[in-house]
């Protein structure tokens, strides 16, 4: 029977919930869906000063957000538990038993200050720093009077001498590395804490994962995990790396190319479905011209094969193309929840919405949506439906409300707007077009004045629309007060 494919997202929780970590999580959850297979979500928490829960729970809500469901680890459960590390401590310590007993690893007794006093020595020297090998060879004797001193041993690993490490990776193919380059490596801490590439290797070991698929930036880590793995006679994953997400001025992504936090997105209103299509295109290039995917597509058409080397560049236009086209087809109401934060931060909604507001304001989301990428955008284009107190945009607006037509054509229509009841699109519709047949003007002498004279601008949402959503009374008296500055 073929093997079934396990795969893993194993974040450190000690930060908000990096989008090129959304994108890690993204691949590896196409991957086990597409092969029916299993991802798991494990706490990679050793760094017990960085690590925190709020972390942990960020980044698991912000998965459950994107739809990344997990089928075992953290709060799920499964065979293979626990899956936070810092409750596998006894676990590991009966490898690095293993390691210590068979000679691939040993007690370490050097102090931080020696360790900084070689690793200056070689930088001086010209040299890569790495480890002098000190403590390689230590006699029982030497350890006892070590502990005797009050040192705390960390366990380092024995490198081999003169290997060639070499390995396929899925996306950058044949990767080989030489052991003299690595220096033997610390495994467990002198506080008995693992480190993450020894952690790494145990967990993906015992939880039978089939494929490691990480960021590039744990490429240079593979090499060691390698070892430790052929040290403890376990049998290897594959690897696959995914390239790095750059800024567009081609520098590693970073606070100043904006939002990098997934949570930062969704406060902005961008929907998960938008998230999702953006980052599978980072890095994963599909089959034809196709850009805009639902999950079910995705899952269809992924493949590592497809899983460029070459580094992915985050393009947030292209990103708010995307999700501008789910927020097109979004749920009103939904738009307008998420939007209305970011409402009654910029000042257009002040006090507590009443039924009869909410259905107004969804009615104006609902205008809107065609405009906006991201429902915190609502707040740029909403003004026009709130705002009664506003004068000509432009000095070509002005001009055009002293055509010879526009008093006419502005009369007639308050009439007959002040004689409508109800008013809906229609009804309004019905009244422009009768008067561009009856004065023999075309559309835009009609439409053009009617709309300044309501918005004090040229352009915005379909006037036919935006008439009944301000109401008869809003509009006649935008009109005069307009029309006062002629
Ligand atoms: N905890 C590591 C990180 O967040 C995971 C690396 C890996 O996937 O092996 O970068």
């Amino acid at each position: 029977m073929e093997q079934e494919l396990r795969v893993r997202f194993a974040p450190s929780p000690t930060g908000p919930f990096h989008i090129g970590g959304a994108r890690s999580a993204l691949f590896n959850w196409l991957l086990a869906r597409k092969e029916g297979g299993k991802l798991i979500l494990r706490i990679e928490d050793t760094d017990l000063e960085r690590s925190t829960r709020e972390s942990e729970e960020n980044i698991k809500a912000s998965l459950r957000w994107l739809g990344l469901e997990w089928d075992e680890g953290i709060d799920v459960g499964g065979e293979y538990g626990p899956y936070r590390q810092t409750e596998r401590l006894d676990l590991y310590r009966q490898y690095t038993d293993k390691l210590l007993t068979s000679g691939h690893a040993y007690y370490c007794y050097c102090s931080e200050a020696e360790l900084d006093a070689d690793r200056q020595e070689q930088m001086n020297q010209g040299e890569t720093p790495r480890y002098t090998g000190r403590c390689r060879n230590l006699s029982q004797a030497d350890c006892d009077r070590f502990s005797a001193d009050g040192r705390k041993p960390t366990v380092r690993f024995r490198v081999p001498e003169n290997q060639q490490i070499v390995f396929k990776d899925l996306v950058r193919d044949t990767v080989s590395f030489d052991s003299n380059g690595v220096g033997d490596f610390v495994v467990v801490k002198s506080d008995g804490i693992p480190v993450y590439n020894y952690a790494v290797v145990l967990d993906d070991a015992l939880m039978k994962i089939t494929h490691v698929i990480r960021a590039e930036e744990h490429l240079s880590n593979t090499p060691r995990q390698i070892l430790i793995y052929q040290a403890l006679g376990l049998p290897l994953p594959q690897f696959g790396h995914i390239s790095l997400i750059l800024g567009k001025d081609r520098t590693k992504m970073s606070k100043r190319h904006g939002a990098t936090s997934v949570e930062q997105y969704k406060k902005l209103g961008y929907l998960p479905e938008g998230i999702v299509n953006f980052l599978a295109l980072l890095g994963w290039a599909p089959p034809g011209e196709q850009e805009i995917f639902s999950a079910a597509e995705l899952i269809e058409q992924f493949s590592m094969e497809r899983v460029a080397k070459n580094p992915a560049v985050f393009d947030v236009d292209k990103l708010n193309y995307i999700n501008a086209h789910y927020i097109k087809q979004a749920d009103p109401a939904l738009i307008t929840e998420l939007a209305l934060p970011h409402l009654q931060e910029s000042g257009y909604i002040k006090e507590q919405l009443t039924p009869e507001k909410k259905e107004w304001l969804i009615k104006v989301v609902a205008e809107l949506q065609g405009y906006i990428s991201y429902a915190a955008q609502i707040t740029d284009h909403i003004d026009v439906f709130i705002n009664d107190d506003f004068d000509f945009e432009s000095e070509e607006a002005h001009e055009i409300m002293k055509d010879t037509d526009v008093p006419q054509v502005i009369e007639v229509f308050k009439a007959r707007l002040a004689a409508l009841d109800p008013v809906e699109p229609a009804a309004v519709q019905a009244i422009l077009k009768g008067i561009t047949k009856e004065l023999k003007l075309g559309g835009k002498k009609v439409y053009m004045p009617v709309r300044i004279a309501i918005t004090g601008k040229m352009h915005g949402p379909e006037l036919i629309n935006l008439i009944p959503l301000i109401g008869k009374e809003r509009t006649l008296a935008r009109i005069a007060s307009l029309l006062a500055k002629v």
